[in-house]
């Protein structure tokens, strides 16, 4: 089923979701199913699973000098998908990135994804490898993300990149983007931030989930700009439970947001991170109650691979 089905079946409740990582390679589906377990009783609506672009890295050759090497440490957004989707069965978001993909491997993904019976994409653009400093699309790629939703609008509509097909089936996807309730760090402004999104949504996304953040101000000041751009799309928050002290500073330089000081202050008192958790699960509880008395139809907790502190709060919470 659609996320767009969930939202419109939701009858005033506010759903919930998680983002999952595909584990680093060698490793095993299992840690995955370890992260899913413990929240099947609580019915999540549907699971994204990330897209994790190769990055480069250099390894010291015999001779001492640097050999770039290329290399992806996460694969298997596809196949995890698919995996979640049939032992649980619920329905899964993989992500779709601009970044590494030519238009061409992007169509084959679709379709794989199409085949796999899987009907949601968040597309976004993804980030600049690690160690360059802008993003650039690959040669025949996607340059923004809202090049990714036209080339699916494209194919729910039937229209492939080879012409000469014929009779070509088309999808169905319903199709999440990415929004910033403290703006995208490339942008100049948050006014042009949000016509940049509105033209995503303009060209057929059915949905917005936020990049985290840590107070619900942000997200009812985002959430009311967006309405009066004319932007009338679900918009799903994102929050992320704090877990350790390092993240203080990490998340900030890492997703361009603010922690508000309370936080900051409550976490730097911690004596070690069993205590940081604690704090992080409270102030998401906090965050989620506010959030669901405004209405919003689905919360989207990151898990960044554990789901302990989100499940004391969405037993918190529901
Ligand atoms: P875009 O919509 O392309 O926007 C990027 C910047 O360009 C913005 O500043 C925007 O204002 C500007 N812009 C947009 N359109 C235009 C235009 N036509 N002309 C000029 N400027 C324009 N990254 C991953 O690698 N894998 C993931 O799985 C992943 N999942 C994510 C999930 C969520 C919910 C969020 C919020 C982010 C996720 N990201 C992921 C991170 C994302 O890839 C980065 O934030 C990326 O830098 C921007 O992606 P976007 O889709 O917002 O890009």
């Amino acid at each position: 089923m659609k996320v767009t089905e969930h939202i419109a079946r939701r009858n005033g409740k506010t759903l919930f979701t998680l983002e999952l990582l595909p584990p680093l390679k060698g490793e095993n589906i299992e840690a995955i199913n370890q992260t899913i377990d413990p929240l099947i009783e609580f019915n999540p609506a549907f699971i994204d699973v990330t897209y994790h672009r190769e990055e480069i890295v250099y390894k010291q050759r015999e001779d001492g000098l640097l050999e770039r090497r290329t290399i992806r440490k996460r694969p298997g957004t596809v196949g995890i998908s698919a995996a979640i989707k049939y032992k649980y069965n619920i329905d899964v978001v993989p992500h779709i990135i601009c970044g590494g993909f030519s238009r061409e491997e992007t169509e084959n993904a679709l379709i794989d994804l199409y085949f796999l019976g899987i009907d949601n994409l968040l597309l976004i653009r993804g980030d600049n490898p690690v160690g360059e400093k802008v993003f650039k699309p690959e040669k025949e790629g996607n340059a923004h993300a809202i090049d990714l939703v036209k080339q699916v609008i494209d194919l729910n509509n039937g229209i492939y990149l080879e012409e000469e097909l014929i009779n070509p089936i088309p999808t169905d996807f319903c199709i999440g983007i990415a929004g910033y309730p403290e703006k995208h760090v490339e942008s100049p402004n948050m006014i042009t931030d949000i016509a940049h999104l509105k033209e995503k949504v303009d060209a057929g996304a059915d949905y917005i989930v936020t990049q985290m953040f840590f107070d619900n101000r942000k997200f009812f000041k985002f959430e009311k700009a967006c309405r009066e751009a004319g932007i009338h799309i679900p918009i799903i928050p994102g929050l992320k439970p704090l877990s350790l002290k390092s993240q203080l500073s990490v998340l900030p330089k890492t997703f361009a947001i603010d922690l508000p000081e309370d936080l900051v202050l409550e976490v730097e008192k911690c004596a070690d991170n069993q205590q940081v958790r604690q704090v992080g699960v409270e102030w998401a509880i906090q965050q989620s109650r506010e959030l669901i008395k405004f209405g919003v139809p689905v919360l989207h907790f990151y898990s960044m691979g554990k789901s302990d502190n989100i499940r004391k709060i969405v037993q918190e919470v529901y």
